[in-house]
């Protein structure tokens, strides 16, 4: 293991002793926990991202940083806080600031006195083995078969957490009985946190699809579709992205994000010889080939590549969402606007930063919720008569 892949790397913690953190990020911590546990590790979560966690972030950061960086500071110190002394963090260096968002964080720790243990994976290389010697840094573990629960159980979960979200999404705006979908939702989530046999673990997503189609739902409904892109961190975590797809679903509209949790981790950390469909990335490069040449870092070829692809295949408009200042989704929503002209989809950007109140959101959201309805409505009512 080269020293370089930790460079706040400290030995001196033993292992006995180690506590583990990792940001938060919407449901990452289901699989994360499942991970850490399956090797016998102690760890400890920061309190969900809010208000308080924002206010660390920003107190203890350059201004012009941007948003997620700063939750994911708030996050460390707030478990450092807590006790934990041994951090995990992603990392991949590109074009964007997340490459430098480690070093920037351990320069802060170590100036506010910290003492703790940087565990960095560094997803531009080799993405198991790094995996893999990431968690043997931390925990010691030689165990084959603790791996193999851990990992299995963390895999499923995602899925399982994933699935029901996009349920979530798809019956929401059709429900006969509003508050139902969520509702299962929230039951699924305690249950998929609770199970701990990788044998109930396999179950997980086909019990929460057969749940939810118990569901009853207004199949004749007009429901428009919005594809929801945008950078990673915000489209995860609910928190910065101020609950959107509740907003939308709320106002019957259907959700269709673009990154979940557990296709990136399966992405990532399947051997590519096992990974035989089309990736998101590569789908989107595929898509955006006429307005934007190669990847610029961040999600921005994502941000395009979606959208194209969202107008060839009948989605009734797109709701673009990024972090104040993030340098790739500035390029992407300068190339969407001419994106939207040309393929004739309707775009909303919403920039997110610790300024923006929800409620001048939500007025923006609502009038496009609106635009998309009466444009939906008078397709299909000219589609009708074509066809008569
Ligand atoms: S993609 Fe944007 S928000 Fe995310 S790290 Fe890069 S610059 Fe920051």
């Amino acid at each position: 293991m080269s020293n370089n892949q930790y460079s706040q790397r400290d030995n001196s913690i033993r292992t006995k002793d180690r506590i583990i953190a990792w940001p938060r990020m919407g449901n990452i911590d289901l699989s994360m926990k499942a991970l850490v546990m399956g090797l016998d590790a102690k760890f400890i979560l920061p309190p969900k991202n809010t208000n308080e966690a924002l206010e660390i972030g920003v107190k203890n950061s350059i201004e012009d940083i941007c948003l997620p960086y700063k939750l994911n500071l708030a996050n460390y110190i707030m478990a450092l806080e807590k006790g934990a002394n041994t951090l995990m963090m992603f990392q991949a260096p590109g074009s964007c600031r997340f490459g430098n968002y480690t070093k920037m964080a351990q320069k802060t720790l170590n100036k506010l006195g910290y003492k703790y243990d940087m565990c960095v994976f560094d997803m531009y290389q080799s993405k198991m083995k790094q995996t893999l010697e990431a968690f043997w840094h931390v925990t010691r573990c030689l165990n084959p078969y603790k791996y193999y629960k851990g990992f299995s159980t963390g895999f499923n979960k995602a899925f399982a957490i994933d699935t029901a979200e996009r349920l979530l999404f798809y019956i929401r705006p059709r429900e006969i009985h509003k508050g139902e979908a969520e509702k299962c939702y929230k039951k699924w989530y305690k249950i998929i946190d609770e199970t701990t046999s990788v044998r109930e673990c396999k179950k997980l997503k086909k019990r929460v699809i057969e749940d939810f189609n118990k569901i009853q739902i207004d199949k004749d409904r007009i429901v428009p579709k919005v594809f929801l892109l945008g950078e990673f961190f915000v489209l995860l975590d609910p928190y910065t992205n101020q609950e959107i797809e509740k907003t939308l679903g709320d106002l019957g509209i259907e959700v269709q994000r673009q990154i979940f949790f557990s296709d990136w981790l399966e992405h990532v950390l399947k051997p590519s010889l096992f990974y035989k469909k089309e990736s998101h990335r590569e789908r989107a490069v595929r898509y955006a080939e006429k307005y934007m040449k190669r990847a610029i870092g961040g999600e921005c070829i994502e941000t395009v590549g979606d959208t194209v692809y969202a107008a060839r295949h009948g989605i009734d408009g797109i709701v673009h969402i990024m972090p104040f200042s993030c340098m790739p989704e500035i390029v992407s929503q300068n190339i969407l606007s001419k994106v939207s002209k040309e393929e004739d989809i309707p775009v909303l950007t919403l920039v997110l930063d610790e300024q923006t109140g929800k409620a001048g959101n939500i007025t923006r959201i609502e009038a496009f919720a609106d635009l998309i309805r009466r444009r939906k409505i008078k397709r299909s009512k000219k589609c009708n008569q074509e066809i008569k």
